[in-house]
């Protein structure tokens, strides 16, 4: 402060403060500098001594204000009242809840409710430490998720090769001599399950140092504008061309996966044999890709002095996504690169996670199938079922086994999940749904009760699920930058309140209750834990040491997993190492470093071993020998595509991010346009196999012949909804064309791209 300015200035300043925080709306966790005034946001910008995005923001980082004041979000719950939501105080929203579950459980019981949990809550501090709490808490098998259309395939084929879902090798971007990129767009997403704030920075750092990247995609996307190579593949065709990858690297003799790693590695003479049927010759016809561009990929590969292959949505949400994922670990095994700087490694969580909790060969083994969903019989994986069967589990007729309410968290499925409009039918036939979101959109428009949690600029974040992604070692931690309003609960005490009212708690509970019912749940399982730093250490010592902080909710539970985790100080027992207040001193953040190599220390297999002929995956390489010939012949294919000022469907009233050029439109070849008869800027019909939308044609060729692309998270407008702005910029959506039957049968994930669609003029 200056000691010779005027009254005015000094008051100006006193009333001025910055606040560093990371920005909670994607996976690349950019650290935002913001300087607040009056309890107003003024400036948001990239914060330039954050120790992992060095100042990088993308458009939408600075739109948290616009968020925050958005006058669309809610602040007060919402209640349904003859067919309109009117806005009610708290007390009245949680008087509705409670009548509601009371009269689902005493018509139907408990297994009648089924828990959706949207793609916003994998960022959000509060639930990712309460929202189990709650779903626990409801007591139905019938859990759905956004993954089950994102990155469940990634998931299994970890759990199955290494030993749990969260064990996913990263890209090794700052060190890596040649990336390939698999149905991946970084440039428009900024990573995913990839952490790594400024991607394109990363990579074009490493072409700058003689590096190479080769992006593979039907779309010449943003990422393959600036790629050294772009092999537009036919959609759903990535498994058989990393299939055909390894098959070359067996037989032309640079199989090498490095002394080390061979020593642990189960299942390489199978997955030759495995591969023997997929020459590039043999995939040539189905993945459009000539035999010798994949012969030559793979040599590249496998000479570069480091490489790394990484797949993203492209490759999961297809009907090999499993299979697909498991191919980029071979491929990275096989050419010497797993697990070593500038290849595929894998992250050490400082808050820990599955990854650093047990010990090697300490796994009891993944599977799925642990139960079925009632009404349409498909496999459990991951505590889940595929969100493509709710609207068949809804639409149950019987008696026992329909699901008639809902609890939905940060989602909106009506226009990010398959067959969309089936769904939407659906969700108006339920009994009681209660919604946990702030607004009132194309899902949350069915619900009995909304109650909204604060804006992102009001809650406490840390990445607790993206920092297992990420390429560094870091942690940081951002407290609230603005108060609650008066009266609103913050999120945890939202999540943690309804838990206890399924447990049967009156309207009046306190989410203190839970809150202590969480952290010292915890303590008490890490003393017993033989692998945890605090194993045979007395529960209440460390809770008191923790409350000793005068941290509670979600900081609390932060506090005990840094503290337990491997850099952490464990009580006392290493001093120096982390814990929260070291975060809250540190506000951009602490570097524990780059990644370093975790085998065979990470593997969590029941053989200690990496399974790379798991019998599961082994299993489904004869449909995709089956499907060569089957995918030689595609009809027109449509696929998605990601914009960089979109967040699936929830920043898109934004005026910011959306004003401009329209988005939502139809790529199509001008060659196919030219044989349908579609022009630029006319409209095109699209029909699938479940629903047909009418969409502006964008003629580029910047898409391979045989295949469109549109953009999901659009088909705003809808009666019911309060999205104003989205509303004017509706767009069509694009998941009334995805098929709700079309699965990857190893992982329950939708195919999202790869559906087959015929076009005609409008
Ligand atoms: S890249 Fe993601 S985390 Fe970074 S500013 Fe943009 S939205 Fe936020």
């Amino acid at each position: 402060m200056s000691d010779t300015g005027s009254k005015s200035e000094l008051l100006a300043e006193a009333e001025t403060r910055t606040v560093f925080r990371t920005c909670p709306l994607c996976e690349a966790g950019c650290g935002l500098e913001i300087t607040v005034k009056d309890q107003r946001v003024t400036r948001i910008r990239g914060d330039r001594d954050d120790v992992f995005s060095h100042g990088f923001i993308c458009p939408k980082g600075s739109t948290l204000k616009q968020l925050h004041e958005d006058p669309d979000r809610l602040r007060k719950p919402l209640v349904k009242r003859n067919g309109v939501h009117v806005e009610v105080e708290w007390d009245e929203a949680w008087r509705e809840v409670r009548a509601g579950i009371d009269g689902v459980i005493e018509r139907h019981g408990r297994q009648a409710f089924a828990v959706y949990q949207g793609n916003p809550s994998a960022h959000s501090l509060s639930a990712l430490t309460f929202a189990r709490g709650l779903s626990q808490a409801v007591g139905t098998r019938q859990h759905y998720s956004a993954s089950t259309v994102d990155q469940m395939p990634r998931q299994v084929a970890s759990a199955y090769v290494f030993g749990t879902a969260m064990s996913v090798p990263v890209p090794d971007l700052d060190r890596t001599d040649y990336l390939m990129i698999l149905g991946g767009n970084p440039y428009a997403s900024n990573g995913s399950l990839c952490t790594a704030p400024d991607f394109p920075g990363r990579i074009e750092s490493m072409r700058a140092r003689g590096g190479r990247l080769v992006v593979v995609d039907p779309r010449r996307s943003r990422t393959a504008e600036e790629a050294d190579e772009w092999l537009p593949i036919r959609p759903g065709t990535d498994a058989m061309f990393l299939m055909a990858i390894v098959n070359v690297l067996f037989a032309d003799g640079l199989a090498d996966p490095g002394p080390i790693v061979a020593g642990m590695v189960d299942g390489l003479d199978e997955l030759r044999g495995l591969a023997a049927p997929f020459t590039p010759v043999a995939v040539a016809a189905a993945t459009g890709l000539d035999a010798g561009t994949i012969t030559r990929i793979a040599h590249e590969l496998a000479i570069a002095t480091t490489s790394t292959v990484y797949g993203r949505i492209g490759t999961t949400t297809t009907e090999f996504g499993t299979t697909a994922s498991w191919l980029i670990d071979a491929v990275n095994i096989l050419t010497g690169n797993l697990d070593r700087p500038g290849g595929a490694m894998f992250p050490m969580p400082v808050a820990g996670g599955p990854t650093t909790r047990g010990r090697r060969g300490s796994g009891k083994g993944f599977s799925i199938g642990r139960g079925v969903s009632p009404a349409t019989n498909m496999p459990e994986v991951m505590g889940e079922y595929p969100v493509a069967v709710l609207a068949e589990e809804i639409l149950e007729e019987s008696a026992t086994t329909g699901v008639r309410a809902l609890v939905t968290i940060a989602g909106n499925p009506v226009l990010s999940t398959p067959n969309s409009d089936r769904l939407d039918a659906a969700l108006a036939t339920l009994e009681f749904m209660v919604s946990v979101d702030i607004y009132l959109n194309e899902t949350t428009r069915h619900a009995t009760v909304i109650l909204p949690p604060p804006s992102p600029l009001q809650r406490s974040h840390y990445d607790l699920a993206l920092l297992q992604f990420a390429i560094r070692n870091v942690a940081n931690y951002s407290a609230a930058v603005l108060p609650l309003d008066d009266g609103q609960p913050d999120e945890w005490e939202i999540l943690a309140k309804l838990a206890m009212l399924f447990h049967g708690a009156d309207v009046g509970a306190d989410p203190a209750v839970a809150d202590d019912t969480t952290i010292a749940g915890l303590v008490h399982h890490a003393v017993s834990d033989e692998s945890s730093p605090i194993h045979g250490r007395d529960a209440d010592e460390i809770l008191a040491a923790l409350n000793a902080t005068g941290q509670h909710g979600p900081e609390r539970v932060l506090d005990f997993m840094l503290r337990t985790g491997p850099f952490g100080d464990a009580f006392g027992a290493a001093p120096g190492g982390a814990t929260l207040q070291m975060l809250v001193d540190n506000p951009h953040g602490v570097d524990f470093g780059a990644l370093q190599p975790r085998l065979p220390e990470i593997l969590r297999t029941p053989s200690g071993r990496i399974e790379l002929a798991h019998p599961a995956l082994v299993a489904d390489v004869p449909r995709l020998e089956d499907a060569m010939v089957r995918l030689a012949e595609q009809p027109m294919m449509l696929v998605g595509r990601r914009h960089l000022r979109s967040n699936n469907s929830w920043m898109h009233n934004i005026e910011i991010l959306v004003k401009g050029k329209p988005r939502c439109t139809l790529q199509v070849h001008p060659d196919d346009a030219a044989e349908i008869g579609l022009v630029d800027g006319g409209y095109a019909r699209v029909t699938s196999r479940v629903g047909s939308v009418d969409a502006p044609v964008e003629v580029t060729d910047a898409i391979r012949p045989g295949v469109v692309s549109l953009p999901h998270g659009w088909g705003h407008g809808v009666e019911g909804t309060r999205l104003r702005v989205a509303g004017e910029r509706a767009g069509v959506n694009s998941n009334v064309l995805t098929d709700h039957a079309a699965l990857d049968p190893l992982s329950g994930t939708s195919v999202l791209n790869g559906i087959p669609v015929t076009l005609a003029p409008v």
